[in-house]
């Protein structure tokens, strides 16, 4: 299977406000001009909510975020170039209900909702439950894209699945958390929820420009399953047309 993957819809820019630790290294506009020369048409920058007590976002960086990429936009639009940097950001479910960590003053800013599980996000409670929280989160808010539903938790895929599918959800295939078999989703996992009519994103998870669109273990996992373009929602297909973008009404 030759796929045609023309986005990353996961990536990690230098902007998080407690930077002393590095998180990550590159400038949205370096990561833009990476992806541009590896041949992507779209990437979306999409950074920590708020909750995560070390790399989390505070609450007045997405309009200075909001504002670089307008500017990144512009340029290469202008330019003629076939390229766009959308805003996403990777929220965290912090809690059993599926609630996640911005409002709708971070939400006016945003081209799309993406959501993920941490340990270091969650006030999490005795009854804590991965699925249930996914679900609830999936069902409350517009969410483009569920990340690593395997890191640090043990999901009902079929469940997920059937909600991810009512929602129009895609569900990642996440390369930097694909090392170890724990974290990444299995080969019966995945072709599972193709059944079930489910899109998926291949992230990179990149925290370094070199990384932007670079996919090899997630590649292998999709061949391995049988996915095809039209099953992927950054590969040139029909399951592009899929992304779950916000109204910002501009
Ligand atoms: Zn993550
Ligand atoms: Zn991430």
């Amino acid at each position: 299977m030759n796929y045609k993957i023309i986005a990353d819809y996961h990536i990690h820019c230098n902007l998080v406000d407690r930077n002393f630790l590095l998180h990550a290294k590159g400038t949205i506009k370096e990561n833009a001009i990476v992806a541009m020369k590896n041949g992507l048409k779209e990437i979306a920058i999409t950074d920590h909510g708020t909750a995560h007590f070390l790399l989390g976002m505070k609450k007045e960086s997405y309009s200075e975020m909001r504002r670089i990429i307008d500017e990144i936009n512009q340029e290469y639009v202008s330019g003629l170039r076939d390229f766009r940097v959308l805003l996403g950001v990777e929220a965290n479910i912090i809690n059993s209900k599926g609630e996640i960590d911005i409002d709708d003053e971070i939400i006016q800013h945003l081209d799309l909702i993406s959501v993920g599980y941490h340990p270091g996000a969650s006030k999490l409670d005795a009854k804590f439950n991965y699925t249930q929280a996914a679900i609830k989160a999936m069902e409350k808010y517009d969410i483009a894209i569920l990340h690593h539903p395997r890191y640090g938790v043990n999901p009902n895929i079929i469940e997920i699945g059937k909600v991810a599918r009512k929602t129009n959800t895609a569900i990642e295939l996440n390369e930097k958390h694909s090392k170890k078999d724990k974290e990444s989703l299995r080969v019966d996992e995945v072709r599972l929820l193709k059944k079930l009519g489910v899109k998926f994103s291949l992230g990179s998870d990149s925290h370094i420009p070199g990384k932007v669109g670079k996919f090899n273990r997630t590649l292998a996992l999709a061949i391995r399953a049988g996915l095809t373009n039209d099953d992927i929602l950054n590969a040139r297909g029909q399951a592009h047309n899929n992304l779950k973008l916000l109204n910002r009404g501009v």
